[in-house]
């Protein structure tokens, strides 16, 4: 319906910003997407999809395909969950102070839609660049193999 306020209170918002209602989350989403990336859940380790996997790509949100790690900065950390020591640019995260739990924890969400996506660690001692260990969740993330990206099947040799 056409409503007369429109254009007189339109804020310059910022464009990348993706914003759902809980509803259209969960209609968009899995039940276990839901359940992690909109409640703040965390899969159990060594069941999700991408904690061993080396394939070359881009690993996308899940929820509004911003684009967050690449699989260069993946590494092996054991933990069952996939790990990264770095985003794919710093602004395609945002970090939020986790208490919960007992712990003081550091939150990663997609910087674009406010997704949880997991956890930052420091100082753990794993030889990686930055001595950070960005811990995800499968679920929370799609990856794009390279040369895959228009979605046709990828060349394997
Ligand atoms: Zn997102």
């Amino acid at each position: 319906m056409w409503t007369a306020t429109r254009g007189a209170s339109v804020t310059d918002q910022p464009t990348r910003t993706v914003t759902k209602s809980e509803d259209e989350w969960r209609q968009e989403l899995t039940p276990e997407e839901f359940a992690v990336l909109r409640r703040a859940g965390t899969e159990r380790p060594y069941t999700g999809e991408y904690w061993d996997t080396h394939t070359t790509g881009v690993y996308q949100c899940r929820a509004c395909g911003a684009e967050l790690f690449r699989s260069d900065t993946k590494f092996d950390s054991h933990c069952g969950w996939p790990s990264f020591y770095a985003p794919l640019a710093e602004d395609r995260v945002r970090y939020i102070h986790d208490r919960t739990l007992g712990m003081e924890r550091i939150e990663v969400r997609c910087a674009t839609c406010d997704s949880h996506l997991g956890h930052v660690f420091e100082g753990e001692g794993y030889d990686t660049p930055t001595d950070q260990r960005y811990c995800m969740n499968s679920v929370s993330m799609r990856l794009v193999p390279d040369g895959d990206d228009d979605g046709s099947a990828p060349a394997r040799g």
